[in-house]
């Protein structure tokens, strides 16, 4: 009984870690998705700023803004 509390516990919690939280522009041209929703790429957006996951902002075909993959915060993969 402990052990499998234990066990689900790690599993929500590494769930929780999992998706990584990004921004992007709701607009029909926007290409881009940003780490931070006060990113300079997101600042010409003049649709609403949308907070979504990595997975779902990949999977509709959105790329790394370049001012974020640019900059100095290359964030590591685990971030
Ligand atoms: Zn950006």
């Amino acid at each position: 009984m402990k052990t499998f509390l234990l066990i689900f516990f790690l599993f929500s919690t590494a769930g929780c870690a999992g998706p990584k939280t990004v921004y992007i522009c709701n607009s029909k041209n926007a290409r881009k998705y940003h780490y931070t929703a006060d990113c300079r790429g997101l600042s010409d957006c003049q649709y609403r700023i949308v907070r979504t996951t990595l997975k779902s902002a990949v999977s509709s075909n959105k790329t790394l803004c370049d001012w974020e993959r640019d900059s100095s915060g290359t964030a590591s993969p685990d971030l």
